[in-house]
């Protein structure tokens, strides 16, 4: 069956949108989601490393996070025609945390696995990633390697040139509409008796 890995934050779950007013909140930084030109928002703004990890940290902020629109909507529709694998990079000690957050925001998946970012490539291909939705840049085009058809959710800190089975969308709507993605569904149950491998002929 077609498996589909999806990214948590910046995905699923919008972290940026509710890290911003964290940060303010607790620090008096007032930066807007186009200042973030860098996943790393520490490199960029000024944010610092500790900081960050003072708000990520805290299980009551991950608890209250907002989820990108639409996402549970749409990833039901997924879920309908497919194996949902969550790869998140975020520390496995978040783990009660977050499956009580996807839990709580109807989120419907098979798996939920916590690789770090540089590792997911490597983590997709052995576990027959046929498609992944993305928002790192630097992972994508890792993931462009070795999956066949790679989604990146469009932001500032994500910008920069695709391979041609990397696609950039909007959102969810974007995503869940387009013919490519409605192609790759439909071919579901042709797709059960081949490789994953072998979807790559769909996009020659
Ligand atoms: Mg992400």
């Amino acid at each position: 069956m077609l498996t589909i890995g999806l990214d948590l934050d910046g995905v699923i779950c919008d972290m940026v949108g509710s890290f911003l007013p964290e940060a303010k909140r607790l620090f008096g930084h007032d930066i807007s989601q186009n200042d973030l030109s860098d996943f790393n928002i520490w490199e960029v703004t000024p944010i610092t490393l500790e900081q960050s990890k003072q708000i990520f940290e805290n299980d009551i902020f991950l608890s209250k996070l907002r989820q990108v629109r639409d996402a549970s909507k749409h990833i039901l529709t997924l879920a309908n025609n497919a194996i949902i694998h969550i790869i998140t990079a975020r520390w496995e000690d978040r783990k009660p945390a977050t499956t009580k957050w996807l839990h709580d925001n109807g989120i419907i998946y098979d798996k939920l696995s916590f690789v770090p970012s540089s590792q997911k490539a490597e983590f997709a291909k052995q576990n027959g990633i046929n498609m992944f939705v993305e928002d790192k840049y630097s992972t994508a085009l890792g993931l462009a390697e070795v999956c066949p058809l790679v989604c990146l959710m469009d932001y500032p800190w994500n910008q920069g040139q695709l391979p041609k089975n990397v696609y950039r969308f909007s959102g969810w709507s974007h995503l869940i509409s387009h013919p490519l993605v409605n192609a790759v569904l439909l071919i579901t149950k042709e797709m059960q008796k081949k490789s994953p491998l072998d979807m790559l002929d769909i996009f020659k």
